[in-house]
């Protein structure tokens, strides 16, 4: 058995505890991570990188079969189109490779220490490693638990055989004929979207009657008029309930209280994830839950001095950004930087086809409390970019606080408006007033236009409506 010391470790190599052991590393700090699987974790490996590569594959095919039906609105004509799914899940795993490969080289450049294998705590100061060459006991002066979430498994549809839950669903070797998918959610969508356009006959179902209920009704709208001219199938109000024992049919119990089995090559259950908190020895430890997750504080400090936990472990926003800034405010606060949670929001995007972004408060949540709110909502419809490239369909949303013009939400929906959260984030970051994104020159042609109209709107000055 062969014993280290340190005065961090990390345990779990995903966005937080990677950029975690980085930063610290940087900082000078004898840092070792340890990683059961490969280093960048989920999102790197089967989540956020992975699926925007399926995203992109099927947009990219979804444009040639139209031009190859005869309906390319820009007059592209072609033969029928065909897509090898497996040569797609290739160059998917060619990124996530190399990807993996930069954040071990990252992690070695801050001189942290990698070990590979699966941590098991001892008590609240020591882990015990099974690693290829034998157990490595590492001691620690501090620890930090960055273990993530998995996939939450229906118990009447348990994962297996059809029913398979985004992982699979990122390395299947062909395309489905069809697909049902369990959950209206960010996975249920981004990814019931991409193998519709790559062919498959796609059926949501969803519990709520709404898709994305994360995001208001508005925003959702133009995602919703997608998926149907998509030709996907969404079931609203209906539960899953279980499968049909001998064809698998998935059985669903409808909004008007009838039962129907739908028939489908994969069953994609995406109804949530859960903190990784089974197996690692947390019954050793007296940490103090929220709920399923670890309580934190405003410094990610658990209930037991010298351990902190960050990242999906930890609760809502289950976000790879937010793993990343707990992981970095964390190293320095180790050491010995002045630091809390300061953040004034955390953007959240859905990748769905018009794509969608919240950052700060949305309409409905600003005007809790009774706060008076200006709001300017400017559509894509009548912005030049979003017509050059077919997106017309959406908008940006600007809320502002009456009294002062603070800006206090954003949200947009549209083609591409994904790359608008930095923008989003940096305006409520910076403590903006609508005068100051309305006084921006923002370049013409581009969809950050609506951005800055959107602020005009809310002034009552807009331009181009
Ligand atoms: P994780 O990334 O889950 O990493 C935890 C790591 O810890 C894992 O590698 C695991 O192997 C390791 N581990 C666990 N226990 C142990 C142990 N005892 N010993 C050693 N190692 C251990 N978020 C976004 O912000 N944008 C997106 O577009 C996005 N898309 C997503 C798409 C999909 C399909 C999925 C599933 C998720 C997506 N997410 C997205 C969410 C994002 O992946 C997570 O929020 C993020 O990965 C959380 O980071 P983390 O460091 O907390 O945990
Ligand atoms: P989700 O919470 O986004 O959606 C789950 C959906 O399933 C909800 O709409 C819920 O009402 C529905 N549901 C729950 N039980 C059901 C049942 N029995 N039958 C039918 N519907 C049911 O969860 P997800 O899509 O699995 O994603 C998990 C997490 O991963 C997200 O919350 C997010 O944190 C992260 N993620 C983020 C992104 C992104 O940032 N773009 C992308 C993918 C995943």
């Amino acid at each position: 058995m062969k014993e280290i010391s340190c005065k961090l470790l990390v345990v779990g190599a995903g966005p937080g505890g990677y950029v975690c052991a980085i930063r610290a590393g940087q900082l000078g700090i004898d840092t070792v991570i340890v990683e059961a699987k490969k280093p960048g974790g989920t999102c790197l490996t089967i989540g956020c990188i992975p699926s925007k590569a399926l995203i992109h594959a099927a947009e990219e095919f979804e444009a040639v079969r139209l031009a190859a039906e005869g309906k390319s609105a820009v007059g592209i004509t072609l033969a029928a189109p065909a897509i090898d799914l497996a040569k797609t899940v290739a160059w998917k795993d060619r990124i996530v490779g190399r990807l993996t490969n930069g954040v071990a080289g990252l992690l070695k450049k801050a001189n942290v220490k990698s070990v590979h294998g699966f941590a098991k705590f001892r008590d609240g100061k020591t882990v015990e490693v099974e690693t290829e060459t034998g157990t490595q006991v590492i001691r620690a002066e501090t620890i930090v638990i960055a273990t993530g979430s998995v996939p939450v498994e229906l118990p009447l549809i348990p994962f297996g055989g059809p029913v398979i839950s985004s992982t699979e669903a990122l390395s299947l070797k062909s395309v489905p004929e069809s697909l049902a998918v369990v959950g209206a959610g960010y996975i249920g969508l981004e990814l019931g979207i991409a193998f519709a356009k790559l062919g498959a006959k796609v059926t949501v179902v969803e519990a709520l009657d709404r898709i994305l209920p994360l995001y208001d009704a508005e925003l959702t709208k133009p995602v919703g008029k997608r998926l149907a001219a998509l030709g996907i199938e969404v079931l609203l109000g209906a539960k899953a309930q279980g499968l049909e024992p001998k064809t698998d049919q998935l059985i669903v119990e409808t909004a008007d209280v009838t039962t129907r089995r739908i028939m489908a090559e994969q069953i994609l259950v995406a109804v949530g994830r859960k903190p990784a908190v089974d197996g690692w020895g947390l019954e050793e430890l007296d940490l103090d839950r929220a709920g399923r997750f670890i309580r934190i504080d405003d410094q990610c400090r658990t209930s037991m001095r010298g351990i902190f936990a960050i990242g999906d472990v930890t609760g809502e926003p289950m976000l790879a950004h937010r793993a990343m800034a707990q992981g970095e405010m964390v190293a320095e606060i180790v050491a010995g930087h002045k630091r809390s949670w300061d953040k004034r929001c955390i953007p959240a995007v859905c990748f769905t086809d018009p794509e969608i972004v919240s950052a700060g408060l949305t309409p409905d949540e600003a005007k809790a409390g009774g706060r008076e709110v200006k709001i300017g909502l400017f559509p894509f419809a009548a912005n030049g970019r979003a017509m050059t490239k077919h997106g017309e369909d959406g908008f940006v949303r600007v809320v502002a606080r009456a009294d002062n013009h603070l800006v206090l939400g954003i949200q947009a929906v549209g083609q591409g408006v994904s790359e608008l959260s930095a923008a989003f984030g940096l305006a409520i970051e910076m403590g903006a007033r609508l005068e100051d994104v309305a006084g921006t020159i923002h370049s013409h042609p581009t969809q950050g236009e609506a951005f800055q109209e959107a602020a005009l709107k809310a002034l009552g000055q807009a331009l181009h409506i």
